[in-house]
């Protein structure tokens, strides 16, 4: 089956410029630096990591919204460029981002009805009535009463206007949706109805989603694969239920420590990680995690681990991990 959307090593830097060095020399900071995924149609890749790991310019690399610094992204076999000809227009019909500033993302002077059909006017789809029809289905569907489709971005709640966001993205029938922190700014009563609406419309729109999120447990909920970032790479990548149960690199290890565990019966043991996320400007030598990692030997610090496949198809850059958890101890809760 072709991948609807495939990332090849792709990668980003930009020239920075760099305080530490005399005579005002520049410096390479590498945001994404040799990350390929492929995601398939009506699924979901989550990505997560801390803040600054690179996950947001992934997205926007694979949407061709940042020109790449190497690699290629292909979608539905096609390459994906950042242009602006009437080409990449037609491709990025069927590719959309939403993010959480829901205000950002809508215009305060203009009824959302109008915003949520603007996109079919721009692209010449259909009539008024029938532009109108289909905002109104949307709105329906993202779980809006019709009366919503005159009022203003200021008039709704947080949760409301993502819901508009989420009818807007979806008005060009996209088969893909780059989600960056879509729930990060709602209240914690309303994240988990956008959760839910998130996997409804997956599930009757067949469309796939690049999940973002610093939040793993909402990750684990919607994703059918997990990739975890540190310093623009992959470290670890995997099916959910394998991935949160039995991680097998130290950074994943210590994220799924920290996620609450619901039940007070159960416990966990919290890994706390040393030190700040070095400087991305002056990425460690070998393993990147080095500086932070508990299981660090000689050999980490002098070569870099490659993200390699395990024997059960799990994926991990992590010299000691073997899948065995031999080395590294489960922490499942
Ligand atoms: Fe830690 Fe070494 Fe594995 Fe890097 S390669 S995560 S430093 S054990």
């Amino acid at each position: 089956m072709t991948a609807l959307l495939e990332a090849d090593n792709i990668s980003r830097h930009f020239r920075v410029r760099d305080s530490g060095r005399w005579f005002g020399g520049g410096a390479t900071l590498k945001a994404v630096d040799g990350v390929s995924f492929r995601l398939d149609p009506g699924r979901t890749l989550g990505v997560v990591g801390e803040s600054g790991c690179g996950k947001s310019t992934t997205a926007r690399l694979a949407l061709g919204l940042l020109p790449l610094s190497g690699g290629a992204v292909r979608f539905e076999g096609e390459p994906v460029r950042a242009a602006n000809d009437a080409a990449w227009r037609l491709l990025r019909q069927r590719m959309q981002l939403v993010f959480q500033d829901t205000m950002g993302a809508l215009d305060r002077r203009i009824a959302v009805g109008r915003q949520i059909l603007e996109p079919l006017q721009i692209h010449g789809i259909g009539g008024p009535d029938e532009q109108r029809a289909q905002a109104m289905t949307l709105l329906e569907a993202v779980g809006l009463k019709p009366h919503v489709f005159d009022r203003y971005p200021h008039e709704l709640s947080g949760g409301q206007r993502q819901r508009v966001v989420l009818a807007r993205a979806l008005i060009l029938k996209p088969r893909l949706i780059a989600c960056d922190e879509p729930i990060a700014a709602l209240d914690v009563s309303i994240q988990a109805q956008v959760i839910n609406l998130l996997l409804d419309l997956q599930e009757r729109f067949k469309v796939a989603y690049l999940f973002i999120s610093h939040d793993l447990k909402v990750v684990r909920q919607v994703s059918h694969e997990v990739a975890v970032m540190y310093l623009g790479r992959i470290v670890e990548q995997g099916a959910p239920g394998r991935l949160f149960r039995q991680p097998e690199h130290p950074y994943t290890r210590a994220l799924v420590s920290a996620i609450p565990v619901a039940s007070p019966q159960r416990t966990r043991q919290r890994l706390l990680l040393s030190g700040d996320p070095p400087n991305p400007v002056d990425v460690p030598s070998g393993c990147a995690f080095h500086t932070r990692c508990p299981s660090a030997t000689s050999v980490c610090r002098a070569r870099t681990p490659e993200l390699r496949a395990l024997p059960d198809g799990h994926r991990v850059a992590c010299h000691l991990a073997h899948g065995d958890t031999g080395t590294h101890a489960s922490v499942a809760a």
